[in-house]
């Protein structure tokens, strides 16, 4: 029986919630007294933009929390600071007299700094720093080839991974049963903040108008339960942004308000009921987990390519490609679906998978600008930003990651718009001014013939929508000479 400690505190990161935690659950079993917080970083909040749904939806998150450790035990709740984490964790330890500090593994370079510095600063104070694995099914070393070597290739990586699950890397942790172990807030407590948990303008942000996404646990339930009743035709829908395919929990996984354990074990359940849809989902959750794993192997993708010899790659830069970047960042390529995907991501923080495949290929392999502006874009303006899962999605766009697209085949963002919205709904519900525009007419509409334009009342292209910045032929062959330089031959 594992010696129990008198006091420990368990330090949440991303992952939000109050069910099914590795760490509560391990800090609950292992000592007698704990206590939960959460540290709102400056390290990380002070370079964003001051309006970020990101810290909206972590604090209205952080709330459900709050009241969720309540509920499980009367008088706790969750302690908020705000500042460095290096130096508010440790703080927190030396107040509390706790002998350990519970966290769940994250990854990112960044954050196995942070932890690494705190780690430090606690063994110091006599304090232990105990991390387990929580937000993916299968972490860093637990899924290599027969050489024991990491899998940089995905479909081998995910038939291991399959052959590999079963119910015991699914099962639940069951927090409430140790419950009587959350300690009270202590009456010492003050916060700067007239809640618990501070609003925005607490800390220096201004509101948000409309997140988009229902916060915390209830809002990933709701989700969840809306999506169970699609995810049998997921397989058929996924590809389609004007149909309500995917689960849109993305976010939710980011932050831990629904945790992998629970979503893995529904798809892998379904799946193994015959659920073609479900199979196909839990395909995605790999992917999530496969790209943690290259993150955590070769963290030299921050900022490089997964196969080093494209960083030689000379990419597009000058007047011309940046008038061009700003095109597509605001929508205003005059290709409708890059535009639609780029001010749906603009609007609303999130974008569909099938556009981020389009809309990271165009700016890559249409306008030639680096990869890496585009990652750093969508990682401002994503609410589901995942270092791993963005990095590796950019990757495999540019053709320099593992596993990617290869670097001649080059999507066709025409034939892409009719295949993947057919009708053009997706591209009229966001670029309104194509919304006249015959179906046949709305992919290109610089291809319109005038019988095409006689109901659109006095429409005309580069006034009312902008001309094409690039032609995708011309684009085309551009890049695949930039490409052949890497490999050190002409296409
Ligand atoms: P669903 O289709 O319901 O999939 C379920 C879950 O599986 C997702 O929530 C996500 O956690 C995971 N997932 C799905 N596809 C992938 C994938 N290709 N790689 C890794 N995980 C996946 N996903 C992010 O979570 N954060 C990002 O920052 C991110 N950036 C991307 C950038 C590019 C260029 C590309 C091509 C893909 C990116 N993705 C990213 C992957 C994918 O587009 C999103 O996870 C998905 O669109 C989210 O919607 P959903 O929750 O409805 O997904």
């Amino acid at each position: 029986m594992m010696e129990q400690l008198d006091a420990a505190l368990v330090w949440f990161r991303r992952d939000l919630r109050h069910t099914d935690h590795a760490a509560l659950y391990h800090a609950l079993r292992g000592a007698r007294k704990v206590w939960c917080a959460f540290v709102l970083d400056s390290d990380i909040l002070e370079p964003l933009p001051r309006q970020d749904r990101r810290v909206a939806f972590i604090l209205a998150s952080l709330q459900e929390l709050d009241a969720g450790l309540a509920g499980l035990r009367e008088g706790s709740g969750l302690i908020v600071r705000h500042g460095r984490a290096v130096d508010e964790i440790p703080r927190l330890a030396r107040e509390l007299h706790v002998q350990a500090v519970y966290a769940n593994h994250d990854d990112e370079p960044a954050a196995l700094a942070r932890d690494a510095s705190v780690r430090g600063r606690l063994s110091d104070l006599g304090v232990a720093l105990f991390t387990s694995k929580d937000c993916v099914v299968f972490e860093r070393n637990e899924v290599l080839t027969g050489n024991d070597t990491p899998y940089g290739v995905f479909t081998p990586y995910k038939n291991a991974w399959l052959k590999k699950i079963d119910p015991f890397y699914l099962k639940a942790y069951p927090v409430a049963r140790h419950a009587t172990h959350l300690a009270p807030l202590p009456d010492t407590l003050t916060t700067p903040w007239p809640h618990r948990v501070p609003a925005l303008g607490d800390i220096g942000f201004e509101p948000v108008d409309d997140l988009k996404v229902a916060a915390g646990m209830s809002g990933a339930e709701a989700l969840l339960e809306d999506f169970l009743h699609r995810i049998d035709r997921y397989d058929e829908t996924r590809d389609f942004p004007s149909v309500k395919g995917p689960s849109y929990l993305s976010t939710h996984l980011r932050f831990g308000t629904i945790s992998i354990r629970h979503l893995a074990s529904l798809a892998w359940e379904r799946s193994q009921a015959g659920s073609r849809g479900a199979l196909i989902w839990l395909s995605e959750l790999i992917w999530r987990d496969f790209y943690h794993q290259i993150l955590w192997h070769h963290p030299h993708v921050v900022g490089h390519a997964y196969k080093r010899e494209y960083d030689r790659i000379k990419w597009a830069h000058g007047a011309k490609a940046e008038a061009q970047f700003q095109a597509w960042c605001e929508g205003r390529t005059g290709y409708p679906l890059v535009d639609a995907a780029m001010r749906q991501l603009n609007q609303t923080g999130y974008m569909h998978n099938r556009l981020r495949m389009v809309t990271a290929s165009f700016l890559v392999k249409d306008l030639g600008i680096d990869w890496r502006r585009g990652e750093a874009y969508f990682a401002e303006k994503l609410l589901d930003f995942d270092l791993a899962a963005n990095n590796g999605g950019w990757q495999w766009a540019a053709s320099t990651g593992c596993d990617a697209q290869p670097y001649f085949r080059i999507f066709n963002p025409v034939s892409q718009s009719e295949k993947f919205d057919p009708e053009g709904r997706f591209i009229r519900r966001y670029v309104p001014e194509l919304a006249s525009l015959p179906d046949r007419a709305i992919h290109a509409p610089w291809l319109a013939r005038p019988t095409d334009l006689a109901a659109t009342d006095d429409w005309v292209l580069g006034r009312d929508y902008p001309k094409p910045i690039v032609q995708h032929d011309e684009a085309r062959q551009i890049t695949l000479e930039r490409y052949a330089v890497v490999k050190g031959a002409k296409a």
